[in-house]
């Protein structure tokens, strides 16, 4: 049973088709997904998406792409975490390729959101593109380490890999790692230990080979699983059985349907 550990539920093209959703999670052995708030206008939709089923959870956060919205406070992301569905907090980060300029105001932001994870004892779900120095930095100098999380969608080096998992942070692998031009990321899916190793779709966007270019949902998570579970010369059940426990473990307020 395989867990799609990112994921935008909520979105139109998801949320208009969910019993087909969920029936190929189903037929693809995916158990379970982590819908991923990405502002708090929409965050009432990803937590109305998780409490409809049992085998969803959501997060609570802002996402760095966000440039324009109302200010975000440390309280304010604590008190949403305290929902039983709200599993984690982000997805947070740094984000130098989608906007430029002075982006004091994102590492700001990302700051809020470490405080609040370290208050609400919920792990934190990091986006680092273009950034990767900064978004360790600033992981440092607030403590990330105190309740640890996931940098999904891992596109980085193994050095930045490494340095993440030092502070007790988890590597995601998304539908890129199935690419054919994403050779040193397949290097990263070697070597990452495989108790540190998520795997998520970021669906709707992202799909993996073979479907690239198409609209992505939860049960392709079992193709990027498939992937890493080659590269690593490991049987897809392995693969399968390692993730959904390190799931488990990192997000400890998500309870399997079972208990
Ligand atoms: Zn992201
Ligand atoms: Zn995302």
């Amino acid at each position: 049973m395989l867990v799609d550990s990112h994921c935008h539920l909520n979105f139109p093209e998801l949320s208009n088709n969910m019993d087909a959703i969920r029936a190929a999670m189903q037929s693809h052995g995916v158990g379970y997904a982590l819908c991923i708030s990405v502002n708090m206008r929409e965050y009432p939709q990803v937590l109305e998406v998780a409490c409809a089923h049992d085998n969803f959870y959501a997060t609570v956060g802002v996402h760095p792409d966000y440039e324009n919205e109302p200010p975000l406070t440390v309280e304010q992301l604590v008190t949403e975490a305290s929902h039983p569905k709200v599993v984690g907090i982000g997805e947070t980060g740094l984000d130098y390729f989608r906007l430029t300029g002075d982006l004091e105001w994102q590492r700001t932001r990302f700051r809020t959101h470490i405080r609040a994870a370290i208050e609400a004892g919920k792990p934190l779900i990091i986006h680092t593109r273009a950034a990767a120095d900064d978004t360790l930095r600033i992981m440092r100098e607030e403590g990330a380490h105190r309740v640890g999380g996931v940098m999904h969608c891992f596109t980085e080096s193994l050095e930045v890999a490494q340095q993440a998992i030092e502070m007790g942070f988890y590597i995601s692998f998304s539908g890129i790692v199935t690419f054919k031009n994403a050779a040193s990321l397949k290097e990263v899916a070697k070597q990452v230990p495989l108790d540190r190793i998520l795997v998520e779709t970021d669906s709707p966007y992202l799909a993996p080979v073979p479907f690239r270019g198409k609209t992505n949902q939860p049960a392709y998570v079992k193709y990027v699983a498939e992937e890493v579970a080659q590269l690593r010369n490991i049987d897809a059940e392995t693969l399968a059985l390692a993730t959904t426990d390190n799931f488990f473990r990192l997000f400890k307020h998500a309870k399997p349907c079972n208990s």
